[in-house]
């Protein structure tokens, strides 16, 4: 930690001089104030200490902290260190008051699970602050995992984003582009592409020598269907949407197809009763968030996947709500949908048939 206290006042580590009488904020035990050439002066607690707020850092965090101290004081911002907060225990990184706002900042460098995110931010709650998480170097690789997408995902100026501090340069980087369509990581294929790309990619994972869990768990629960690469169109997400569940949004639109064709047709749902049922359809494949409301970002997903099937019209939009008005029926063979394809298309009237 960059702050201590010494006889009753906060001390930054880097003004500290003498090496002992320095207390950590929270616990009230003696820390050591480290300094040398090639560290960030800071504070460590002694070796095997309980206290919850001496968990181990790294120089990245160290570094990220003070630039990110820096930077938002050079803004005019006025932000603390390290401020403890004795009602939840809990300790930000730093704090930015604006009048009666508070907004608590963690700078994230080392894991941390979705459980203990949420019960940070919920003590933030607690004291009436907002908060924001941003991360360090450990999770600016190319591959973020859709999981950890989502426990990070937050509300940059209204829309979903990843917030990172790059401490090489001392930035702030918001990243907005991790939408995707299933199994397609470069955007701007076109449908017509996205769709058989996505077919060769459920024949590869179907057929194919590496194995895909939640590939091989769907095709056991559709076993009257097969082969996937026939579903019907409306399972293809050719829309990018941000990460919301644990497998590709086309295995999921799946099961809801599967779903619905059990339905009698011209049934009826309100708005809100086909939401809940389409949810509890993969109820148990849903991402997790931390920092947003899940059901916004869930509900997100399953209004995409209801504006295909009206715009297929397999549902009919009624006063308040859907009706069921044909079935989604699957290609008889995968050859049949790519001579659909290659007729021309995909459009709706190619797939009334
Ligand atoms: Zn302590």
């Amino acid at each position: 930690m960059l702050v201590a206290t010494k006889a009753g006042r906060l001390v930054l580590a880097e003004n500290a001089s003498g090496k002992n009488g320095y207390f950590c904020p929270g616990c009230g035990e003696p820390v050591i104030l480290r300094k040398g050439q090639h560290k960030i002066a800071h504070f460590a607690h002694r070796p095997g200490s309980k206290c919850q707020l001496s968990e181990g850092e790294t120089a990245e965090h160290l570094l990220g902290k003070r630039q990110l101290f820096q930077w938002y004081q050079q803004q005019g911002r006025h932000v603390e260190l390290e401020v403890y907060l004795p009602r939840v225990n809990q300790r930000p990184d730093l704090l930015l008051v604006d009048g009666k706002k508070k907004v608590a900042i963690e700078f994230q460098c080392s894991p941390l699970s979705l459980q203990r995110l949420l019960e940070r931010n919920t003590g933030y709650r607690r004291c009436g602050m907002q908060f924001h998480w941003l991360l360090g170097a450990p999770y600016q690789g190319r591959h973020l995992r859709s999981a950890k997408i989502a426990q990070f995902t937050q509300e940059v100026a209204g829309r979903p984003g990843l917030l990172f501090w790059d401490t090489r340069v001392g930035r702030l980087v918001v990243k907005r582009d991790l939408a995707r369509c299933s199994f397609i990581r470069q955007p701007g294929l076109g449908p017509r592409a996205t769709i058989k790309y996505q077919m060769r990619r459920l024949n590869a994972l179907q057929y194919g020598s590496g194995h895909s869990l939640p590939v091989q768990q769907l095709v056991g629960e559709l076993a009257a269907y097969r082969p996937l690469a026939a579903c019907p169109l409306v399972c293809h997400d050719v829309m990018p949407s941000w990460p919301t569940l644990d497998e590709p949004v086309i295995l999921w639109r799946m099961r809801v197809i599967r779903a619905l064709v059990k339905r009698p047709l011209f049934c009826y749902w309100p708005v809100d009763v086909w939401q809940e049922w389409v949810a509890e359809v993969a109820s148990n494949h849903w991402l997790g968030y931390g920092c947003i409301d899940a059901t916004i970002m869930h509900q997100q997903a399953i209004t995409a996947l209801t504006a295909d099937l009206l715009s297929y019209q397999y549902l009919l939009a009624c006063p308040g709500g859907y009706l069921l008005f044909r079935y989604p029926r699957w290609f008889d063979s995968v050859q049949e949908k790519m001579n659909l394809l290659n007729r021309g298309g995909f459009s709706q009237a190619n797939a009334l048939k």
